[in-house]
């Protein structure tokens, strides 16, 4: 097993990672509100986590990554009144909540797969989980750090602080919070105003509720996150991410509540993903600057010069670490988009590199660099620059500059099956590479049954290959080291 070091955001600092049960990993990610399209900043976190998981998997662990569907609880301006997200939606459209949610969630699926994000190993539902966050409700009243006011419940922050550390993850001060507050609808029925809702009191216009020991009502936001990742990963478990903008007080929350329900603390390595940004704006929905991915490939909207692909989208995503913000440009995808053409050509090239007996470059070196960038806090901007020395190795041998060896040039397939299409997560098109893979074999064998022909001093059958092979665009080179074909 590679030596894996992740920054904490927890400690602040860069930690060896050790799971807790050896080979097996817990990774929970907060997954999207669906009461609309994402968008493409909602886009780079789940990239970014996709591949964490990815590599953790790639390096031989077991990992059950969990991500969630927000689909209630979630309320406007992310605060503790006012209407819910999707219930505004399903009013708005005339829609049964519970149509908006599938809607969106069959939109971000789609989104995900066209981005090639694996799907994750479990995808809970905040309202598939109703009944477990009552009971947690129910533990952090009895361990006294909730009361219940009017019908609602409402987390104890002063009298967590006593005992425990609210702050711990996010570095902020409750005499700072304290000052800062507005004062917000809803607030008369808290003691403190940093106290926030772990259950909510239904009025009638509510929509979404559920019958509970203090009456009909709706889990608060951070509830379910704290529910569904110990449910389904343990009472402790490895590796939680998420967006910057959830460490306060989303993840903040989650830990208090974790550890008022008398359970401990929930997560030893915390992750965050930095912001996509636009013109140093973070993109948002209610910021106006947020453009959807189908908006993005089609190039439809006026930030936009023209259209992407997925997969270059990627690759510029890729070419920043997850906890740098990344700023939108059309200048900065394309030149993105150069580089992405530049190694995949170079990709079907190495697929068509033919082997000498010795090899005058080094890839076990740049194997080595590759774990190393990605072992470093999940390095992909240095991966992609050392795949792009690989790059001009494939070119290198390609014109006759540098020859590669038949065992080398098995460990350079595997660096680029292994980093670009399973680490990384670009996808190949299947037909264009099966159809690479397969035109590979059918030339290697024309080229044995041209070599036997010129082997049996038939010249004109060996001629004619290489003309019929002309004639259809394809070129082969006779040189010391064997023979090479290349497409015109
Ligand atoms: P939401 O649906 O708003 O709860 O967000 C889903 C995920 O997207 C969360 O992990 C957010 O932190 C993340 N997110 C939201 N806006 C951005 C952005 N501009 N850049 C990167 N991630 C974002
Ligand atoms: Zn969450």
């Amino acid at each position: 097993m590679q030596e894996l070091k992740i920054y904490n955001s927890l400690t602040k600092k860069k930690e060896l990672f050790k799971p807790i049960i050896p080979n097996h990993v817990g990774l929970y990610v907060c997954g999207p509100t669906v009461y609309s399209d994402v968008h493409l900043g909602n886009v780079r976190t789940f990239v970014s986590f996709d591949v964490v998981y990815r590599y953790l998997k790639f390096i031989g662990y077991n990992v059950r990554y969990v991500r969630n569907i927000t689909d209630v609880g979630h309320l406007l301006n992310d605060a503790d009144s006012g209407e819910d997200k999707i219930a505004k939606q399903a009013k708005l459209l005339n829609l049964e909540p519970m149509e908006v949610v599938q809607h969106y969630t069959n939109g971000f699926r789609d989104v995900m797969s066209k981005y090639n994000n694996i799907s994750p190993s479990i995808e809970p539902t905040a309202t598939g989980h109703i009944v477990e966050q009552i009971e947690m409700v129910q533990e952090i009243l009895d361990e006294g750090f909730a009361y219940v006011s009017n019908g609602s419940v409402y987390f104890d922050v002063e009298k967590y602080n006593l005992s425990h550390n609210y702050g711990k993850l996010s570095g902020r001060k409750i005499e700072d919070l304290l000052s800062n507050t507005r004062e917000l609808d809803g607030q008369e029925e808290k003691r403190n105003p940093l106290d926030f809702a772990i259950w909510k009191k239904a009025d009638d216009s509510h929509i979404m509720k559920w019958n509970s020991p203090w009456g009909e009502g709706f889990p608060g936001w951070h509830l379910e996150c704290s529910v569904m990742s110990t449910k389904y990963l343990g009472e402790k478990f490895d590796i939680h991410g998420g967006g910057m903008d959830l460490k306060f007080p989303h993840h903040e929350c989650e830990i208090a509540q974790n550890v008022g329900a008398g359970n401990g603390d929930p997560v030893n390595y915390w992750m965050h993903g930095n912001m996509l940004t636009v013109n140093g704006q973070k993109m948002s929905k209610s910021a106006g600057n947020g453009f959807t991915p189908e908006q993005l490939a089609t190039g439809d909207h006026p930030l936009l010069d023209k259209g992407y692909s997925e997969m270059v989208v990627r690759f510029f995503m890729l070419q920043s670490h997850y906890t740098s913000t990344l700023d939108f440009s059309n200048e900065a995808l394309k030149g993105s988009e150069k580089g992405f053409e530049k190694m995949l050509k170079a990709y079907e090239t190495l697929k068509t590199l033919v082997s000498s007996k010795e090899s005058s470059v080094n890839i076990d070196d740049l194997k080595n660099r590759c774990y190393e960038a990605m072992n470093d806090d999940f390095n992909t901007p240095i991966l992609i620059a050392h795949l792009f020395d690989g790059v001009k190795m494939i070119n290198n041998v390609k014109d006759g500059r540098d020859t590669i060896s038949g065992q080398d040039l098995a460990l350079l397939n595997e660096i680029f099956d292994g980093f670009l299409v399973n680490v990384l997560g670009i996808k190949i098109e299947t037909e264009n590479n099966q159809s690479v893979d397969l035109s590979n074999d059918i030339m290697n064998m024309v080229l044995e049954i041209r070599n036997q022909a010129k082997q049996d001093k038939n010249y004109q059958l060996a001629d004619e290959i290489r003309n019929r092979l002309t004639e259809i665009n394809i070129t082969i080179k006779d040189s010391k080291e064997g023979t090479s074909w290349e497409l015109n």
